[in-house]
């Protein structure tokens, strides 16, 4: 537990450009940051594990708790439902962990409008190339899907324009201390140093 309250990442990407990876690889070095697991009607892929990578609910489940207002933000992306649990959301950031939500450009609005103190990242792939190469890579889905999901990739990105920082996944090492630059950076502002650093500066000029 810390004094000090977490700030609020919006982490957006297309499909395949490597941005669960990068949030994994940066969340496992910094113990401070934690990632929110989604609500779900999307099937589960293969190696996903329930509550972990999200929390798999039916339709009606994912509506009734629509209905009883749990969400922060929700969307239809890919003809599934997506949501934000805002409970979870608010007793995290309490407790003064940095708090990233990977979630897409119409989850990033809400966000936005109800939190406008939240950073927003988006992660691009450095060549339309490499992204349809990681999606058939992912060797998961028919080459329809891959087609629309090149498509609503590139709708995914359009909105690339709508936030604060651009992260360009070329190089796996490179994008990911560019990230973690950014958590950085936002940890060592001058509220949170205070309030992390209370008795130091108040011994300093005493
Ligand atoms: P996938 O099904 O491939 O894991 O995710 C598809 C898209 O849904 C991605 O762009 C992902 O960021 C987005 N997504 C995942 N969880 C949420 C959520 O809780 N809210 C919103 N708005 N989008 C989400």
């Amino acid at each position: 537990m810390s004094a000090t309250t977490g700030t609020l990442y919006i982490v957006s990407a297309p499909s395949g450009a490597g941005k669960t990876s990068l949030v994994k690889a940066l969340v496992d070095a910094q113990p401070q940051v934690r990632v929110s697991v989604s609500h779900t009607t999307r099937a589960m892929r293969p190696g996903e594990v329930d509550g972990v990578n999200y929390h798999f609910v039916s339709r009606e489940e994912f509506l009734a708790r629509l209905e009883r207002n749990e969400f922060l933000e929700h969307a239809e992306v890919f003809g599934n439902l997506y949501g934000t649990s805002q409970r979870w959301l608010e007793q995290t950031l309490a407790e003064g962990y940095d708090l990233i939500l990977e979630i897409d450009w119409q989850g990033a609005q809400q966000v936005r409008r109800l939190m406008p103190q939240a950073k927003s990242i988006f992660i691009l792939p450095p060549t339309q190339e490499a992204l349809r190469q990681r999606l058939n890579n992912r060797g998961q889905d028919s080459d329809e899907i891959i087609e629309k999901r090149m498509r609503e990739a590139v709708s995914e990105m359009s909105h690339y324009v709508e936030y604060d920082y651009l992260v360009i996944n070329d190089d796996f090492a490179h994008a990911l201390i560019d990230l973690q630059s950014i958590f950085r950076a936002n940890q060592l502002k001058q509220q949170a140093q205070q309030q992390r650093h209370a008795r130091l500066l108040s011994e300093l000029l005493a």
